[in-house]
């Protein structure tokens, strides 16, 4: 039995969710796609900006390209608070639990975009208390925090 059930989302159009109890560390689905040299990466225009959504970096050599309508994964959404992780073994990719998740929960993971790059493109809708209102990775995201903060002080003042 699978352990997501494809449905509409209020993250975004469509999300994946659990369709019963599932326990931490578990692997819900593989991420897949079509692997491509970094050197096409770099030179063919598709994985220009927004197409990076569904870009992996897998090594030195190789990402994986997710764009694909039977890469089910592709429909998970980002959250600030996720409860899965994108794990990777060899060439593959997993999505894995990180948290155990009740029946009904969606399912999310870090999409880990740079700060670097325009986040301001990519608006977050999760709803969760930690939400910085975009999406960019965990690592970062003091970045997003800090100018707000600033901003508020400047409207305090
Ligand atoms: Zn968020």
């Amino acid at each position: 039995m699978k352990l997501y059930k494809v449905k509409k989302s209020n993250i975004d159009k469509r999300g994946l969710y659990a369709s019963k109890n599932i326990k931490s560390g578990t692997k819900i689905i593989e991420y897949i796609g079509k692997l491509i040299s970094k050197k096409e990466t770099e030179t063919n225009p598709k994985f220009d900006n927004e197409k990076d959504i569904y870009l992996f970096n897998l090594n030195s050599k190789y990402d994986l390209d997710g764009d694909y309508s039977w890469n089910t994964a592709r429909l998970i959404n980002h959250s600030c608070n996720p409860n899965c992780e994108v794990e990777g073994k060899g060439l593959k990719l997993w999505i894995t639990t990180i948290k155990d998740i009740k029946k009904g929960e969606e399912l999310s993971y870090d999409y880990g975009f740079g700060y670097d790059v325009d986040y301001k493109q990519f608006p977050c809708k999760c709803r969760s208390q930690n939400c910085v209102g975009y999406i960019v990775r965990e690592g970062s995201r003091w970045r997003i925090n800090k100018k707000f903060n600033k901003n508020n002080l400047r409207i305090n003042k």
